[in-house]
């Protein structure tokens, strides 16, 4: 299929992104089709049952939306892109978030790393098999990276990958934490396929179907009470040697190259769908209004908490901007995707502290009352944000080694 061509001038390019995106959102579920429950939802995370609830629109509105034309603007025509320049991305976005459109959380993974890095590192086939499926929404992927003695350390896996002859590769072992895996079309697998001794050498990266015989998803129960993780069980899993991405031995290279598109969505707070990106769930000004609406706008150390949130928010969008527009040195650019990652995660924690002092044990009990029972899920999810991605302290080794090179 050809890909529509879409107005170069920047006025009509944003007048027709609004033109598609109002004609295109009547014809989707709505929301209260989706999600019965009308009380606010101060999540990080979306809960199991209503991501699983909410990918049928989610796919359809990603389809419609590669579709018309403004699925992938930067990509390659050859593979479903637009072939425009990067700000074309920027201004669609900016019409987007005047709308409600279906979260693309779904997608993260793709959007956000694997496209690019297949885009990157990817042989023809890959690119000609995956990357319109991925970019259109029909391949939700995930990434299966961590295990039990492998998180930090990401370089001693023990998953392993024996090539049968020339053929497929036969895989064994455990992975764990993966996100989205048990709704996904694709992983992206980092296996041994070297010595241990060869720590990062020895690891290749593989895209294996999640239906694969062999292989075995199960959740995993946090203690917000719901399951958004798995454990993935390998067992005898068999993948074509065409499917490996990058080079033997050369996983270590695609697991940065994601790590750093991830954590630079991340550290700019942008969360496909146009809801204003991880900042807007508890942003300073909807924990003001908390504040406001129990009559404690008043309170000495709460309005001093008040002041650092709102200064920790801004120090991540300012970093956030700064990133964008300055470092391009890759050194830089990953301490400074580390730094925003952290601001981020502090502005989150504090946002979580401040409204749990302010609501005080109504936060633990569900009485329907807005504003109190809702923040739970938020309370508890924050200490994740510490470690996905990489953990609080693996950000500051990186800034102290790669931004200010301290001795390892
Ligand atoms: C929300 C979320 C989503 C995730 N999604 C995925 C996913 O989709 N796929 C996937 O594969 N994994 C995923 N993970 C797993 C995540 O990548 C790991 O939890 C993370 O890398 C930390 O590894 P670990 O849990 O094994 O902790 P460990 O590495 O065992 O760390 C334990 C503690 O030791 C500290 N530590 C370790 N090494 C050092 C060091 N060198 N210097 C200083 N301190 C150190 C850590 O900071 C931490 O405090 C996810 C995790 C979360 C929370």
């Amino acid at each position: 299929m050809s890909t529509p061509q879409l107005p170069g001038d920047i006025e009509a390019f944003r007048a027709s992104a609004r033109a598609f995106i109002e004609t295109t959102l009547p014809a989707l579920p709505s929301k209260s089709e989706i999600d019965s429950d009308d009380r606010p939802s101060i999540s990080l995370f979306t809960e199991r049952a209503a991501e699983l609830a909410a990918v049928g629109a989610a796919r359809q509105w990603r389809a419609a939306k590669f579709d018309a034309g403004f699925g992938w603007l930067s990509g390659p025509v050859a593979y479903g892109g637009a072939g425009l320049p990067e700000e074309y991305e920027r201004h669609y976005a900016a019409v987007e978030l005047g709308y409600d459109v279906p979260p693309e959380d779904s997608f993260a993974t793709g959007l956000e790393g694997l496209g690019q890095t297949i885009l990157q590192h990817g042989s023809d086939h890959l690119k000609e098999l995956l990357l319109r499926r991925i970019f259109r929404g029909d391949l939700i992927t995930c990434l299966l990276f961590s295990e039990p003695g492998a998180g930090s350390d990401l370089a001693s896996v023990r998953t392993k990958a024996v090539r049968e002859g020339g053929g497929d590769w036969v895989v064994n072992g455990q992975k764990v934490w993966s996100s989205r895996t048990h709704y996904a079309d694709l992983g992206l697998l980092l296996a041994r396929t070297g010595t241990e001794d060869e720590r990062g050498r020895g690891i290749t990266a593989f895209l294996v179907d999640i239906d694969s015989p062999g292989l075995q998803v199960r959740p995993l129960v946090e203690m917000t009470g719901d399951a958004g993780f798995n454990e993935i069980f390998l067992d005898g899993v068999r993948i074509p040697d065409d499917r490996r991405l990058g080079d033997l031995g050369g996983g270590w290279a695609i697991y940065l190259a994601i790590m750093a598109a991830s954590r630079d969505a991340l550290a700019r707070s942008r969360r496909r769908g146009g809801r204003g990106g991880l900042a807007a769930v508890a942003s300073a000004e909807r924990v003001a209004g908390v504040l406001q609406r129990l009559g404690k706008q008043d309170v000495p150390t709460l309005r001093q908490d008040w002041a650092r949130l709102y200064i920790h928010y801004k120090v991540n969008q300012l970093t956030s901007e700064r990133l964008a527009a300055e470092w391009s040195e890759p050194n830089a650019a990953a301490a400074a995707r580390a730094m925003g990652k952290l601001a981020l995660s502090d502005a989150m924690s504090a946002a979580a502290q401040l409204v749990a002092q302010a609501l005080g044990p109504r936060i633990l009990a569900d009485t329907g009352e807005i504003d109190s029972f809702d923040w739970q899920p938020f309370l508890l999810q924050t200490p994740a944000f510490h470690i996905g991605g990489g953990t609080d302290q693996i950000m500051r080794n990186l800034i102290a080694e790669r931004g200010l090179g301290l001795p390892r």
